[in-house]
């Protein structure tokens, strides 16, 4: 299968970078695969699971907001924040779960009610690349 330059950063460091057979990414909207030879664009990503194959395996990690440039030779993606399950803190994740959900009961501003819910989709998104699509 025909190969792709992919580089995904981070503020915090360059998650991954080398040569991939698709990448699954969890676009505004609705997950998006990219394949090599992917006509040009610029989309925006949202919590989600992001999945890299090389060589035939698949790694799932967890995505945060983030865009994603298609270029004709590479793909670039810049997100918040991007993890492996390994390094997923479970235990923040499901307190920033039970925090966003607390806050979400209570009636609050239409900006606080959209930062929250966010919160709560990172969260959930986090659990879920955690323990491999499963929350409970
Ligand atoms: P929290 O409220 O726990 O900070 P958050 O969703 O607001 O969660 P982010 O803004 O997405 O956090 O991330 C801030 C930094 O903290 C990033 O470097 C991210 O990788 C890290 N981070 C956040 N939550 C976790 C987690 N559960 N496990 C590991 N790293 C995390």
């Amino acid at each position: 299968m025909d190969k792709f330059y992919l580089e995904i950063i981070t503020p915090e460091k360059t998650f991954f970078r080398g040569e991939v057979e698709s990448i699954n990414i969890p676009a505004l909207g609705g997950a998006c695969s990219i394949l090599a030879g992917h006509q040009p664009m610029v989309f925006a990503t949202e919590p989600g699971s992001l999945f890299i194959t090389v060589d035939g395996e698949t790694r799932e990690a967890f995505m945060s907001e983030g865009f994603v440039e298609v270029r004709p030779d590479e793909t670039i993606a810049f997100s918040e924040a991007v993890e492996w399950p390994e390094d997923i803190n479970e235990r923040r994740a499901a307190e920033a779960r039970e925090r966003a959900e607390e806050q979400l009961r209570r009636n609050r501003s239409s900006a606080e009610y959209r930062l929250n819910r966010a919160a709560l989709q990172r969260a959930f998104a986090r659990l879920r690349v955690k323990n491999h699509g499963r929350i409970d």
